[in-house]
C-alpha cells in the first residue's frame, strides 16, 4: 500500500500497532519517552495513550522521580496482560496441542489431546478443528471464545504450510494433499484465526514473548528438534517462508552419504532420516519414544553414535549458518534441555568459528502451543489492539 493510500482509520491502527508493540517489547516504558521512540508528536501520543487506558489495554505501573528541580516525574505504562485471551494451537504428528495465555503470554491452561482419527470424506481441518473446540471449551469453563474474552486464536501445524491462505500445502505425516486450517478454526473457535508453520509460529514466539523481545536480533534462526527437525529464519523480526512456503526444511538437508530413507522428501541421507524420533526409535528398537528419551539412550548405550548424531546435527546447522549469517541461534526441544546434546552440538558448530550466539530456546518445550499464541498477539497488535480481521 502506497503512503498516499492510508486512510486516516489506516494511519490510526498503525500508530497503536506502533505505541503497543513499543509498551509490550519493553515490559515498562515511561509516557514521556514514547513520542521520541515512536516517531510521533507529544499530541498524538497522548491521545493514543488516553484511548488505550480507557479501553484497558494498557495501565499505568507506577512512577519514579519528580521530587525537586532535577527532572520530570516519570509515568510508567505497560500493557494490561489480564484485559483479554489468546489462543494457541500446535499440530504435530504425535498430539494436539491447546493453550490459553494472557497477553503477556503467561499459561493459563493447557490441554494435549490425541490427533483425532479422519472419517472417510470428510475433511482433516474440520475434524481437527472440533476437537480442539471441544479442548479449548474445557479450558474456559464451557464459555464460547469471545464470550470468555478471547481476542484471537493462532495455529501452528507442521510440514508446508501459506500464512496468508491458512492453508496446509503439505503434510503427508498428517493428511493428504492441501487442507484448510484457517476456515474450519474460525468457525470453530469463533474468533480470528492466524496459521503458519509450527516452528516459524516458534520463531515469533521467541521473539515477542521471551526477554529477547526487550533488545530483538537483526536475525534469528529456531531450530526445532523433536519429533523431526525444522528450522525458521526470521530476518528483521519476521519469519521468512520463502517463495514457495517451503523455507527452514533444514531436517531435509543432506548430512551423509547414506541413510535410511526419508518418509517426508523420501531421499536418503537427510537429517531428518538420521536423527528423527522415528529412525533413532527404529536404530534402538524404541518406537514411540521421544526424542529426548531416545538420544539419552542413545549417549549411554552407544557414545559413539551419539557423537555422530551431534556431528550430523552440526553440519545441518552450520551449513544454515554460513547461509543466513544470523546473529543468534535459538535451539529449542526437551532434547537441548539435556547439556550433553546441546553443548556437543554447539562446540562442534562453535569450532568452525561461526560468529553468532548459539544458545537454548528460553521457551518452554511443554508448550508449543505458544507459538500459535505469539500468531494470535502479533496480529492482534498489528490490528491495533481491536477485535476483527
Ligand atoms: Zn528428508
Amino acid at each position: 500500500m502506497t503512503h498516499r493510500g492510508l486512510s486516516a482509520s489506516d494511519i490510526r491502527k498503525r500508530n497503536r500497532f506502533g505505541l503497543l508493540s513499543l509498551v509490550h517489547r519493553n515490559g515498562a516504558i515511561a509516557r514521556n519517552d514514547l513520542a521520541s521512540s515512536i516517531g510521533l508528536t507529544r499530541a498524538s501520543v497522548t491521545i493514543l495513550v488516553g484511548e488505550l487506558l480507557e479501553e484497558g489495554l494498557i495501565v499505568e505501573a507506577g512512577s519514579s522521580g519528580g521530587n525537586g528541580k532535577a527532572g520530570r516525574r516519570k509515568i510508567f505504562l505497560r500493557i494490561r496482560n489480564e484485559a483479554g485471551k489468546l489462543l494457541g494451537v500446535g499440530i504435530d504428528q504425535e498430539r494436539i496441542q491447546v493453550l490459553v495465555s494472557d497477553l503477556g503470554g503467561t499459561v493459563l491452561g493447557v490441554r494435549n489431546i490425541s490427533l483425532p482419527k479422519v472419517p472417510r470424506g470428510a475433511e482433516p481441518g474440520t475434524v481437527f478443528a472440533k476437537a480442539a473446540a471441544v479442548a479449548v471449551g474445557e479450558l474456559l469453563g464451557g464459555e464460547g471464545a469471545a464470550a470468555a474474552g478471547v481476542l484471537g486464536a493462532g495455529v501452528g501445524v507442521t510440514g508446508r504450510v501459506d500464512p496468508d491462505s491458512g492453508l496446509s500445502l503439505r503434510e503427508p505425516r498428517l493428511w493428504e494433499g492441501t487442507v484448510p486450517i484457517r476456515e474450519p478454526f474460525e468457525a470453530a473457535l469463533g474468533v480470528p484465526v492466524s496459521v503458519n508453520n509450527n516452528v516459524r509460529a516458534l520463531s515469533v514466539a521467541e521473539l515477542l514473548l521471551t526477554d529477547m523481545k526487550k533488545s530483538p536480533p537483526a536475525g534469528l534462526l529456531l531450530v526445532k528438534y523433536g519429533p523431526g527437525v525444522g528450522a525458521a529464519w526470521t530476518p528483521g523480526g519476521l519469519p521468512w517462508s520463502g517463495a514457495h512456503n517451503r523455507a527452514g526444511e533444514l531436517g531435509h538437508t543432506f548430512v551423509a552419504a547414506d541413510g535410511p530413507p526419508c518418509p517426508y522428501c523420501g531421499r536418503r541421507g537427510c537429517l531428518e532420516s538420521l536423527v528423527s524420533a522415528q529412525a533413532l526409535g527404529l536404530a534402538l528398537s524404541m518406537q514411540g519414544s521421544t526424542v529426548e528419551t531416545l538420544c539419552a539412550a542413545l549417549s549411554v548405550r552407544d557414545p559413539e553414535a551419539f557423537a555422530l548424531l551431534a556431528s550430523h546435527f552440526a553440519r545441518a546447522l552450520g551449513n544454515a549458518i554460513e547461509l543466513c549469517d544470523p546473529s543468534v541461534v535459538t535451539l529449542y526441544g526437551s532434547a537441548f534441555r539435556d547439556s550433553a546434546l546441546f553443548s556437543e552440538v554447539a562446540r562442534r558448530v562453535e569450532a568452525n568459528d561461526r560468529p553468532c550466539e548459539i544458545k537454548r530456546s528460553s521457551l518452554d518445550p511443554e508448550f508449543p502451543a505458544l507459538g500459535g499464541v505469539a500468531l494470535a498477539l502479533e496480529r492482534f497488535f498489528q490490528g491495533g489492539g481491536t477485535i476483527g480481521k
